[in-house]
Order: structure tokens, then sequence, then C-alpha cells
């Protein structure tokens, strides 16, 4: 199998993932939007690279309580959390684990964000490579959050690579799983039509794999990727 065979499948068996999930005006947590694949606002675009930031090294479920306790002191906005205490904004973002430091994070990011002006327009508007380095030199801002925020609030056509990438690829023996970020990003983008719909699914689509089927310890009876798939075919 390709990527691009693999994105098939993948999507004929899960259909759309909507992602990145977005908290409606008066409401408190995240829905999922199917075919929607640009951020049409600030407050959208703002909400997703907040939950870009707070979703390291923790599950969803916990990302969408600390969103909740931000919308509930009036929502996600990053004057707001330049303004607000430390303290307080630990505080809130408490569920989501290692609290300091993303609040910290929060803090170095939305100071950028003042720096660069409208948060849409500048990740929207920005050259891609120039913008990645400018998201890059923000203080807990590594590759894959990077791209998460340029794909997921800007709409740009870059491809996320997580731990569920690397695992994934490798069962089906494209490179090593420990293989660097950008070789595995680079497998990806060079296979793969260049469309921020197919990166945006497919990225979506590979955790949902994960979740479901392509475990630590796989469940291949579960995955529509079998045939295709060195380890599948061997259980
Ligand atoms: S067949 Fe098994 S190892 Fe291969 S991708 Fe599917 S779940 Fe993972």
């Amino acid at each position: 199998v390709t990527p691009a065979v693999v994105f098939q499948k993948l999507q004929r068996a899960y259909g759309p993932r909507g992602w990145w999930p977005i908290t409606r005006a008066g409401k408190t947590s995240p829905e999922y939007r199917p075919d929607h694949y640009k951020p049409a606002t600030r407050r959208e675009a703002t909400e997703i690279a907040v939950g870009a930031i707070l979703t390291q090294n923790t599950s969803w479920s916990n990302v969408e309580k600390g969103l909740a306790a931000l919308h509930e002191i009036g929502g996600v906005d990053f004057p707001k959390i330049r303004r607000m205490p430390a303290a307080r904004l630990q505080k809130l973002i408490r569920p989501t684990g290692y609290f300091i430091q993303k609040a910290k994070k929060l803090k170095y990011f939305a100071q950028h964000v003042r720096l660069r002006g409208d948060v849409l327009a500048w990740l929207r508007k920005t050259p891609l490579n120039e913008l990645r380095q400018d998201l890059l030199s923000i203080h807990g801002v590594g590759p894959e959050t990077a791209d998460s925020i340029m794909l997921y609030a800007g709409g740009r056509a870059t491809f996320v690579v997580d731990t569920y990438t690397k695992r994934i690829g490798s069962r089906l023996g494209w490179y090593p799983a420990k293989s660097p970020y950008d070789d595995v990003k680079n497998f990806w983008i060079q296979r793969l039509p260049e469309s921020v719909r197919v990166y945006n699914e497919c990225h979506a689509l590979l955790v949902e794999l994960a979740k479901r089927a392509c475990h630590t310890k796989p469940d291949c009876g579960a995955c529509p990727l079998r045939r295709g798939c060195p380890v599948g075919r061997e259980i």
C-alpha cells in the first residue's frame, strides 16, 4: 500500500473526522465539524491554537475540561490570557496536566500573537516556511504543535506527525518508528496530493486508526489496512 491508498481506505472505513473540534458560540465544549477545513474566525483560530498547546502530553478529554474552564470565564482569548495572573491561568487549565508549563507556554504564545497583530491574518497569510520558523521560535512550540496550528488553525497545507503516524508507518514497513519528525512528514507529503483537506483528514484518520486498532499491541482483526500491512498479514 501507499499513503494515498491508506488515506482512501481509512476514509472509506471511518468517514470524515471533522477536525479540529470547535466550541460553538454559547457552548462550552468543542464539537467535530465534518467537511470544514478553514477556521473562519479569529475566535476559532485562537481556540485551535490554544487547544494544540493544551493537548501536549495529554488526552483530548482533558483538553476539553481546560477549554471549558476558559469558556466559562468568558471565552478563549489571547488578550485575556496575556492579562490573566499566571496562578489563575494555571488553575483553569489544571486538568490538562503540566499546567504550570502550559500556562507559561500560553502566555508566551499570546505575547507573540500581540507582536504579529491579527492571529488569523498571521496564520493564513504568512509564507509557509516563514510561518513555521516563526511558530518554532516560540517557547513550548515544537514541530507537531507548529504543524497542528498551521494546518488546523490556519488552514495551511502542512502535514502533522505524531507518535501514531510513526507507529503506523513503521508497521506498514515504510520507515523506522524512531525516524526524525521531518523525515516522516516529508514521506507523507511527497506521496499525498497537496491539499489542506487531505492533510487535515489524513492525520485525523491515522489518529482514529491508532485508537481503534493500531494500538501499542495491535488489534489487526479490526483494521481496514490489514491486507496491505506486513504485520497484519502475519497475525
Ligand atoms: S494491520 Fe495491524 S499493525 Fe498493520 S496497521 Fe492495521 S492494526 Fe496496525
